[in-house]
């Protein structure tokens, strides 16, 4: 594969990045997509700062690669996750769910590289405004929090490609090699995939999401919460608990209420497939079997070669 800016950017061989989702993204994912030649993300959103201490410790030791901590802005500690993140010399940091401006100028003080995440092409410009060095744009069928606006990545990623001159990184939907292919035909010069390795062996996903996720098909997950924070969900006993309040005309508390507080934790990370919050990408239903995160890796990077070739014969035209 040939360089590009953001293998440039990470020191990286291929630009796949893993998402750095909450309770799925351990050290174990991060060091093993590092070290497969991408960019393994620790997702830091559900860690407490002492277990986000243990995760970069460990990573460190399982790689000399580059990796990177997501943080999302709205995480209640987020100074003590900072700090670590300084303290340990965490190459790169993916910021989410925030405003770029708060604290993309104190990382980069210390060398970081940042990149935030976003849904739009207008708020692309304001994380290259605030100094980001890449933005991740995430579509509609990304999984977990996710855009108001339902804008795909179909429509999005040539949006935000034509509105900043930083490299732009496409997420939601990507799971393959030919998903990656198509992203960067639309002008993106890397993939952010997620949902693929959630369902991997070095996920800390539980055993029945990992499952769940092998198990889903067309139209099994849905955006919903748009008054709280737009969330992707699988279809389950919680998700249809969310629809009653709907057709009973909720209000936003009363939704607040339902989700209460721990419902990803209880869903992707104890396993509970009734009662919890099953956050996950509509590409589930073209993931068939749980894997280890460098088997996946490898068949993205190959499918993303093969289909390129594919595409450049003499043999693809338009006659018939
Ligand atoms: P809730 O408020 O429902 O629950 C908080 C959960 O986060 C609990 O399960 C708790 O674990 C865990 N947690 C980890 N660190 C802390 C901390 N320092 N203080 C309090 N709780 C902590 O939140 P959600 O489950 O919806 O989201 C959890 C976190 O994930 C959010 O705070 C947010 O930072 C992040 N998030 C980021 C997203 C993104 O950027 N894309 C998407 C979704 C969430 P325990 O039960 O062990 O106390």
């Amino acid at each position: 594969m040939e360089m590009n800016r953001i293998c440039d950017l990470f020191d990286i061989q291929y630009p796949v990045i893993q998402a750095g989702m909450i309770w799925c993204s351990p050290w174990q994912l991060a060091s093993t997509v590092s070290n497969a030649g991408g960019l393994g993300i620790i997702g830091s959103g559900s860690m407490y700062p002492e277990v986000l201490r243990e995760h970069v410790e460990k990573c460190k030791q399982a790689t000399d690669k580059p990796f990177a901590v997501n943080l999302p802005l709205l995480y209640p500690n987020i100074e003590e996750h900072i700090q670590t993140i300084i303290d340990y010399k965490v190459p790169i940091v993916f910021t989410s769910a925030g405003n770029p401006k708060t604290w993309t100028s104190k990382l980069k003080e210390h060398g970081i590289k940042v990149v935030h995440v976003v849904s739009s092409a207008k708020f692309a410009q304001k994380a290259e405004a605030a100094g980001c060095d890449a933005v991740v744009a995430e579509g509609f069928e990304a999984g977990g929090h996710n855009g108001r606006e339902e804008t795909t990545t179909m429509v999005l990623i040539p949006q935000a490609v034509q509105a900043v001159q930083i490299p732009v990184i496409a997420a939601g939907g990507i799971g393959t090699g030919r998903g990656m292919l198509a992203a960067m035909a639309l002008g993106a010069e890397g993939v952010q995939i997620g949902s693929r390795f959630a369902a991997t062996i070095e996920s800390s996903a539980h055993e029945n999401f990992k499952n769940a996720i092998v198990e889903a098909g067309e139209g099994d997950t849905l955006l919903t919460l748009k008054e709280l924070v737009p969330v992707r969900l699988m279809k389950n006993k919680f998700f249809n608990e969310v629809m009653n309040a709907y057709t009973n005309k909720a209000t936003k508390e009363d939704l607040a209420g339902l989700l209460g507080r721990g419902r990803a934790k209880k869903g992707m990370f104890e396993g509970n497939l009734d009662e919890g919050e099953l956050e996950i990408g509509q590409i589930a239903s073209l993931i068939n079997e749980v894997k280890p995160a460098s088997e996946v890796f490898n068949e993205i990077v190959l499918e993303f070669e093969a289909a390129k070739k594919e595409l450049q014969s003499p043999n693809f035209n338009f006659k018939a």
